[in-house]
């Protein structure tokens, strides 16, 4: 399963009136989770403008909440959200007589519990799986986070492969120099090690003081972290539970 598509239109402004995408649960991860409307709180300074003689609906900004739901009924895990409104013209809206029509755009920062940023495969380690769960709960509220978080769990990965973090003198060794250990102890990975590396620069322009990566483009990050797990855990997973099958001459019913 890729990254879920449905986090790539909750990055965007969304629409009122515009149908809310459905992400995949990330409690039972079989279900889709349906948002309600979302409803508006006008900030004080927002409403106080609106006397002014100029007023005009652009103007007007605040905060939302948000209510999902599992609608797998075994499951029915409640979502909550939160984060910020602005008004402008309607992107919907044909200029027609009356002059262009208005919308509120809905920008999310928090969904809780967060939504999965991708699959994690079953065999992954657990400090991979930790990892991944990291960069999700921080997805919305700061992208530049995210990437730093995706970033380390390579770098835990790395751990868990037997490449050290420090020298034997203690110091700590850089993400690059790692990923070239690896990459260079098995001829057959300099692909996998290229959507590494790849993870690294993007968690390193994260971490940086004026950072300014977008959810998109984290979200990008995890596409290419997803395919470097699918060679590492889930394309070994499945070639072994072919040659299981192959051993078994039909189907593999080890309890
Ligand atoms: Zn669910």
């Amino acid at each position: 399963m890729p990254v879920d598509p449905a986090l790539s239109v909750l990055a965007k402004p969304l629409e009122s009136g515009q149908a809310w995408p459905r992400p995949s649960c990330p409690t039972c991860q079989s279900g889709f989770v349906r948002f309600s409307s979302p409803t508006e709180v006008e900030s004080h300074e927002s409403s106080s403008a609106r006397g002014h003689d100029a007023f005009e609906p652009e103007w007007i900004t605040g905060t939302f909440v948000v209510q999902g739901e599992c609608e797998n009924p075994e499951c029915r895990q409640s979502i909550h959200g939160t984060g910020n409104y602005g008004v402008d013209y309607s992107d919907r809206s044909n200029y027609d007589d009356y002059g262009p029509s208005y919308s509120s755009y809905y920008t999310i920062t928090h969904l809780h519990p967060p939504m999965l940023m991708m699959p994690i495969p079953g065999s992954a380690p657990d400090n991979v799986r930790e990892g991944v769960l990291r960069a999700s709960r921080v997805l919305f509220a700061d992208p530049g986070l995210a990437a730093t978080a995706l970033r380390a769990t390579v770098e835990l990965f790395l751990t868990h492969a037997g490449v050290a973090a420090t020298t034997p003198s203690g110091k700590f060794r850089s993400a690059h120099e790692r990923i070239e250990e690896w990459r260079d102890a098995d001829p057959g990975r300099p692909e996998v090690a290229d959507l590494l590396f790849a993870v690294k620069w993007l968690g390193n322009a994260g971490t940086h003081e004026d950072a300014d990566l977008t959810v998109i483009e984290v979200l990008d990050g995890a596409r290419v972290l997803d395919e470097a797990f699918h060679r590492l855990f889930t394309g070994p997973d499945i070639q072994a539970r072919a040659r299981r099958i192959n051993a078994a001459k039909g189907p593999s019913r080890r309890p």
